[in-house]
C-alpha cells in the first residue's frame, strides 16, 4: 500500500463511520436522486469502465472505489431501484444475479480464499447508488464487523 493509498483509506473510513458517515451516505443519496442513474449509464456503455461480464439479464463492473483488491458490482441490466422493488417474478434474477458472483469469484482467484457479498439497501443500509447492486469483495481477510 502506498502513502496516497493509506491516505484514501483513512479518508474513506472518516467519511463512512459514524455520524460523518450518515451525512455523507445522506449527501451521496441526495446527488444520486437529482442525476440520471449511472449505473443504467454504464451498462448502456455510456460511462467509461471496464465491463468484466454482461449477459441479457446482468452487468458486471469493478467499483470506482474499491473497498479491497478485488470489488465488483453485479447489476440487474434493469432499472431496480432496490431490494424493497422486487417482485416474485424477479427471483430467477436474483439466484442469477448470486452465479455470475460465484463465476466471478472463481475468475478473480477469491473462490478458495473466500469473499463477501453485500446488498446494501436504503439508508441505514448505506445504499448510495438507487439501483439494486450486489457488492462482491474479496482479495483480503475482512477486517470490519458488519454493523
Ligand atoms: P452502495 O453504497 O450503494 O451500496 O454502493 C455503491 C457503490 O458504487 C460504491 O461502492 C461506489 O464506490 C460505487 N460507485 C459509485 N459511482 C460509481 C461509478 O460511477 N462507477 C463505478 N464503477 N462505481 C461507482
Ligand atoms: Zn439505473
Amino acid at each position: 500500500m502506498t502513502r496516497w493509498d493509506e491516505k484514501q483509506a483513512r479518508l474513506r473510513a472518516f467519511l463512512t463511520r459514524g455520524a460523518v458517515g450518515d451525512l455523507t451516505v445522506a449527501l451521496l443519496r441526495r446527488l444520486a436522486k437529482m442525476s440520471p442513474c449511472i449505473f443504467c449509464k454504464i451498462i448502456r456503455g455510456e460511462s467509461p469502465g471496464a465491463i468484466l461480464y454482461r449477459d441479457e439479464q446482468v452487468t458486471a463492473f469493478r467499483d470506482a472505489h474499491p473497498a479491497a483488491p478485488v470489488h465488483i458490482l453485479i447489476v440487474p441490466n434493469r432499472h431496480i431501484v432496490s431490494v424493497n422493488e422486487l417482485e416474485p417474478g424477479d427471483e430467477p434474477l436474483i439466484g442469477h444475479l448470486f452465479s455470475v458472483a460465484k463465476q466471478l469469484a472463481q475468475q478473480e482467484g477469491v473462490q478458495e480464499s473466500g469473499y463477501r457479498l453485500i446488498v446494501n439497501t436504503g439508508a441505514h443500509g448505506g445504499q448510495t447508488v438507487p439501483h439494486l447492486h450486489l457488492h462482491l469483495i474479496g482479495g483480503q481477510r475482512m477486517r470490519h464487523p458488519m454493523g
